[in-house]
């Protein structure tokens, strides 16, 4: 027997006509790249979505059809988030900080018709110009007297919205219609697309606030530092709106003074980004000995959050919660959120808890496959790759039946590359990423334990752990830290400090001190240039010494 209930699409502009209507008081803040703050109510904000719908069916864009993104944080990228997925066309949010070659791969692969820009990204595309697809349109996004001289031609966005009416008749799509399209950072090969729909959307912003009960509550304000043009800046874009905060974009400016001074002046509740962007807003802390006023929640994902940084934040009496997900799965697929329980549990249980991944967030299904190729039980010991399954996780990559066919199983489960393991309460404790763990000898040792460890050694700022190759053993950790200060621990000091958490055979063989670490496209540690780096590296052992390069 059927149920007897309405079946009304799943629609990513009902976000935004809610938080109009619902909470039109709140709205966005943002640093813009002109150089000043600007502000717009939700319903300033639907208004002007309308008018970029009306001036992209004016340009001829169709329903399927991509419109591509190169732009900061921002409220005129989050009206393109919303008027080209509600129009029926998908958003397609590219990340600049890919090499030349990924970017022009991306824009012909996706097949772009449109490409908006924010003006720090105009020498980028000029250097692109003449590998660019012919017939791409390109349109700034700035008013006419921030127009620069370009040697491409563009539009002004500003100039495209003015005298269009402020209300679209937005057509009722299916709901399984694609909305938004983001590539992978593709650290091997090219990068491989996600492409989202307006269901898939919609059910996972409705997800995020259960995820992390602690950040909503509507009028208060959440920063994302997790970009737009990556991951859907973990759902914020939809999710802030539906559950009536404002949202403060910070823009391109994302050192730890920038982002103090903004959080302060906005009175930032909430904050969300990858633990490298947190690790420069810490020290601007420690040097004010101070938080910004009003912050008081902090959400870290994208890479492991170190120990350290948990401890720090929550010494400053700001709630840090992880987020674990993937571009794959929209991204959110943990629970951050600690139960009460922890509210009277010592710091040390209360840290060591939100050192995991999370609990499975409702609708993601995990499933954990040792090496022997069957599923593990969710006991917190027994390790294995995670496969999952859910709503608001892709069923193949866009136009790419190659990675489809490596990265889902027989029953269509989708492979994460994380090696984990999974307690009976649902948490997960994301051991490494396979290409990250290190073999030894037949046993594998985390580099995020490793790598834990070390930071809190006083000496050590920031830290990774690469595995080497050694003709015994396959492969063993080398350390390549950043110094805290001018003193330098030594390679002994280092595994002495560590010991007590690891067994002799798993501790670091050598010591690399470097100026600073490399970082991916996503802004976390890069570990594959660093091992590019260390190409034709020999270990101590090898090389007839005792290691520490120091
Ligand atoms: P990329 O790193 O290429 O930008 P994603 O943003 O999709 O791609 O990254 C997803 C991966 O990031 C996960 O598979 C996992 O390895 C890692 N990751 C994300 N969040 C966490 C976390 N909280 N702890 C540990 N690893 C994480």
């Amino acid at each position: 027997m059927q149920g007897q209930m309405m079946h009304r699409p799943l629609q990513i502009i009902d976000m935004l006509r809610y938080a109009a209507q619902a909470f039109g008081q709140e709205g966005i803040v943002s640093a813009r790249v002109e150089g000043d703050l600007h502000r717009q109510s939700y319903v300033q904000t639907l208004a002007r979505t309308a008018k970029l719908a009306h001036a992209l069916t004016r340009l001829g864009v169709a329903r399927g059809d991509r419109v591509a993104t190169l732009a900061w944080n921002g409220y005129r990228h989050l009206e393109l988030y919303y008027g080209v997925a509600g129009m029926g066309a998908v958003c397609h949010t590219i990340n600049p900080r890919l090499s030349h070659e990924q970017l022009l791969y991306i824009i012909h692969h996706a097949g772009d018709r449109l490409l908006f820009l924010d003006l720090t990204f105009v020498p980028l595309l000029e250097a692109l110009l003449p590998d660019l697809p012919e017939g791409l349109r390109l349109v700034i996004l700035t008013d006419r007297a921030h127009m620069p001289e370009t040697r491409f031609e563009a539009l002004c966005y500003e100039e495209l919205l003015a005298g269009e009416p402020d209300d679209f008749p937005w057509p009722e799509l299916p709901e399984d219609t694609a909305s938004g399209l983001c590539y992978t950072s593709g650290t091997t090969g090219n990068p491989k697309g996600a492409l989202y729909s307006h269901r898939s959307t919609v059910l996972h912003a409705l997800q995020v606030p259960l995820c992390q009960t602690a950040s909503f509550r509507a009028g208060r304000r959440v920063l994302p530092v997790v970009p737009l043009f990556h991951v859907n800046a973990w759902g914020l874009p939809y999710t802030a709106p539906l559950s009536g905060m404002t949202l403060v974009m910070p823009g391109p400016n994302l050192d730890g003074p920038s982002l103090f001074r903004l959080m302060e002046g906005e009175e930032v509740f909430s904050a969300w980004g990858v633990p490298t962007v947190w690790a420069g807003l810490l020290a601007e802390i420690e040097a004010q000995g101070r938080v910004p006023r009003g912050f008081a929640d902090l959400v870290v994902g994208g890479s492991a959050a170190p120990r350290v940084m948990i401890e720090a934040y929550e010494a400053h009496g700001v709630n840090v919660s992880q987020a674990w997900g993937m571009t794959e799965m929209s991204p959110i697929g943990t629970h951050g959120t600690l139960p009460p329980r922890y509210d009277h549990a010592s710091p040390e249980e209360r840290i060591a808890a939100k050192c995991c991944a999370g609990r499975r967030a409702f609708g993601v299904e995990f499933k954990v496959v040792g090496d022997d190729g069957r599923p593990q039980p969710h006991d917190g010991e027994a390790v294995g790759e995670l496969y999952v399954r859910g709503n608001s996780v892709i069923s193949g990559y866009f136009k790419n039946e190659e990675a489809t066919r490596a990265a889902f199983d027989d029953e269509g489960w989708f492979g994460t590359g994380d090696v984990v393991s999974v307690d009976a309460e649902g948490r997960l404790v994301i051991r490494d990423r396979a290409k990250d763990l290190v073999k030894s000898g037949g046993e594998w040792i985390s580099s995020i334990d490793l790598e834990n460890a070390a930071l809190s050694h006083p000496g050590i700022a920031a830290c990774a752990v690469v595995a080497m190759p050694h003709p015994k053993w396959d492969e063993r950790p080398v350390l390549v830290a950043v110094a805290a200060g001018d003193a330098r621990p030594t390679l002994a000091e280092i595994r002495d400090h560590m010991a007590e958490h690891f067994a002799q055979w798993q501790l670091p063989d050598d010591l690399i001190w470097v100026e600073d670490l490399p970082l991916t496209a996503t802004g976390k540690v890069s570990k594959l240039t660093i091992r590019e780096r260390m190409a034709g590296y020999v270990l101590p052992e090898l090389r007839g010494d005792r290691g520490d390069s120091a």
